[in-house]
């Protein structure tokens, strides 16, 4: 089968390398050059979007920034996995927020806001501190703003005010105005449906943030509520969706509750470690569901970590003398804080992957991972 990705990125590499054992023949649309290429040497071209869509059995998408036209012609072949509402949804707070109220699922508070009026009434119905996110386009921690003091307002509004009016007028921007939640830890479930409403769930990950980007995942060996309650949220959001592949929901815990931060109607980067911690990766079971093939075992088969190579393209090599632990490079050029690659490690024990972790973080020059050792040492105890 021909499936072509929308966006040209490390997520279409890691299907285009999950596809070639199943003989999937992926390419992919590159939304800057216009050009539909080789996920794996982006040089080589193959024509335009129309030819693209026309040459492919399957349509998929790496990202939910796509533009509307875009979407719109691919949803019109009728080769588009998930739908291009799906896609649209996970692009669009304002659109997850509804999705999620419909459903009854647990988020932060929040309030819509495109004017000032709004902002007003997003002052008076959330407690302080308030962060601020661009309804679209925005990811990564990227179109954010705090507030934790009232005499900020002012300063505040002024930047987003500026910020909205840039917007252009056949895609209206907003904020969408969410009350700071004070949670224990950051988890993010990877899931997979097929168009027949199965669904598969890998188990709950932990992720450990650095300046609002993923700098390591967790996956370990545990079988508590959380995932349940975790898988619970997948269907409702994935039937929701009437979704076919891979999606991901990100979650504060606060306590033993989850509350929905943000969902990515895609493989994310919180599933990497699935590459080695699980039978079949996600980027395999997307590819699955998307050809409607059957889907492989998302259980747990090793507790799995991984680790994000961000601006650097350089690790030791001496990395690689360590049991179970694997590269994967992108292929990227070099930019301060860009996702360049991720390291992949697993241990037969949560105890001996926490080793393992320590092990591998102590190689790994400070000045370019400054968190992961804190962080694995601080778990560790
Ligand atoms: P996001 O782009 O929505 O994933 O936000 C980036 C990061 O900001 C998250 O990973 C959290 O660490 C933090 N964050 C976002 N929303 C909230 C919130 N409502 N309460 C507390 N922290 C948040």
């Amino acid at each position: 089968m021909k499936v072509l990705v929308l966006g040209a990125g490390q997520l279409a590499r890691m299907m285009a390398l999950a596809g070639i054992p199943l003989n999937l023949n992926i390419k992919a649309y590159d939304v800057a050059s216009k050009q539909v290429v080789d996920p794996l040497n982006l040089a080589v071209t193959y024509g335009d979007l129309a030819s693209g869509i026309n040459e492919a059995d399957v349509i998929t998408a790496e990202f939910e920034h796509i533009s509307h036209d875009v979407l719109a012609l691919c949803q019109a072949s009728g080769k588009l996995k998930p739908s291009s509402t799906a896609i649209k949804t996970g692009g669009d707070r304002r659109l997850e927020k509804i999705l999620l109220e419909s459903h009854n699922v647990a988020n932060a508070k929040h309030h819509i806001v495109a004017t000032r009026q709004d902002f007003d009434q997003a002052l008076t119905k959330l407690s302080l501190p308030i962060i601020f996110k661009s309804a679209l386009e925005g990811y990564d921690g990227k179109g954010q703003w705090r507030m934790k003091d009232a005499s900020q307002a002012d300063g505040v509004w002024q930047e987003m005010a500026e910020f909205l009016a840039q917007a252009k007028p056949e895609n209206p921007q907003a904020i969408v105005a969410e009350q700071m939640v004070q949670f224990d830890r950051e988890v993010s479930m990877v899931g997979v449906r097929k168009a027949d409403g199965s669904t598969l769930a890998y188990p709950l990950t932990e992720n450990h943030h650095s300046n609002g980007v993923l700098s390591v995942s967790l996956a370990l060996a545990s079988d508590n509520a959380l995932q349940a309650q975790a898988a619970d949220i997948f269907d409702k959001v994935a039937g929701g969706l009437d979704y076919v592949g891979v999606l991901a929901i990100e979650f504060f815990q606060v306590g033993e509750q989850l509350l929905v931060n943000e969902i990515a109607p895609r493989v994310h980067n919180s599933g990497h470690w699935t590459q080695q911690g699980a039978d079949v990766c996600q980027f395999e079971n997307h590819l699955r569901s998307v050809c409607d093939l059957p889907l492989g075992s998302t259980a747990l088969i090793r507790p799995s970590a991984m680790i994000n190579v961000l601006g650097t393209d350089t690790v030791p090599t001496d990395i690689l003398s360590l049991p179970s632990v694997s590269m994967h490079w992108y292929g990227k050029s070099k930019r301060p804080g860009r996702k360049m690659g991720h390291i992949n490690v697993s241990g037969a024990s949560n105890e001996q992957l926490y080793q393992r972790l320590i092990e591998l973080a102590r190689l790994l020059p400070a000045e370019d991972f400054p968190d992961v050792l804190p962080y694995i040492s601080a778990k560790q105890q």
